[in-house]
């Protein structure tokens, strides 16, 4: 009831009426902490994390049990059963639980220093898109270069190597890593909401889909009526993909959403020879 008993003075404020979507997000928001709010993230991550690399699961089960390869497969003979994707899945459910959630709690003051704000009026459709770019453009730029860091010798030995036992990744695996890499290339997720502050529910938005993307990535399929082929210089699953196939001695593809700081630092040369070049595939199933 709250809420709407304070409609009318938003809208004395606003100079106009609160839309349906605004009074849907004051009804729901103006009993709760900014800090719930917040912790929202962690929920809707789990969610996400569920659901979102279902397609992939199903396909590589439907195509394991018809022992066929699916052409679109980008290492065709590598699958896994459903136990081994399970298992990978409470995994990274419990790194979630176990990491991000003390993460929020430490990072709250933070998120209230820079003012992601909870009020009215909502951000409009385009401030949450143009925001969303340059979280990606920033989480893009510095995950190159701490991706890069983890491949140093002691980094790759004590943390990353965790994120590599994949070498033929599955969507559940976009998020399977050492706890110390979630916090590391965490940060590069949460820089650009610091340099551009928004409201929460961009914030959601942005953890939502930069998840969606990494699970896209590190489906192991490259398909061909992917919407995301439309973004100008999306590297996608493919071009990740070739980054956990070569491994540990990866010099190559170390951006996790574009391919310009690849080729602007010339790390992608490995990779653009081997599209040349390469040819077949290992053949193996996980048990
Ligand atoms: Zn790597
Ligand atoms: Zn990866």
């Amino acid at each position: 009831m709250l809420a709407f008993e304070c409609v009318e003075e938003i809208e004395v404020s606003l100079g106009r009426k609160v839309t349906s979507a605004e009074a849907f997000w004051l009804n729901y928001s103006a009993n709760k902490s900014d800090y719930f709010l917040y912790c929202h993230n962690l929920i809707f991550l789990i969610i996400f994390y569920s659901l979102l690399p279902l397609p992939y699961v199903i396909l590589q089960l439907i195509i394991r049990s018809s022992k066929n390869t699916h052409k679109f497969k980008i290492q065709p003979n590598i699958t896994y059963s459903f136990t081994h994707m399970f298992d990978c899945y409470t995994k990274v459910v419990k790194l979630f639980l176990l990491t991000v959630g003390p993460l929020q709690l430490i990072s709250f003051p933070i998120i209230q220093f820079v003012e992601i704000r909870t009020s009215l009026p909502l951000p409009s459709k385009r401030e949450m898109f143009l925001q969303i770019v340059v979280y990606f453009i920033v989480e893009d730029y510095a995950n190159y270069w701490l991706h890069r860091l983890l491949h140093t010798t002691w980094a790759y030995e004590k943390i990353h190597r965790v994120h590599h036992e994949y070498s033929a990744p599955m969507s559940f695996a976009a998020s399977y890593a050492h706890w110390a890499e979630v916090i590391i290339l965490g940060f590069a997720s949460f820089l650009g909401p610091l340099l551009v502050p928004c409201h929460m529910i961009t914030m959601w938005l942005w953890m939502i889909v930069r998840h969606a993307e990494a699970i896209e990535t590190h489906s192991g399929y490259d398909l061909p009526w992917s919407p995301t082929r439309l973004i100008p210089f999306y590297g996608g699953a493919e071009y990740h993909d070739y980054h956990h196939y070569v491994g540990e001695k990866a010099q190559s593809n170390f951006a996790s959403v574009f391919t310009y700081c690849d080729y602007i630092y010339g790390t992608d040369k490995g990779y653009r020879y081997a599209k040349k070049h390469r040819k077949g595939v290992r053949t193996k199933t996980v048990e």
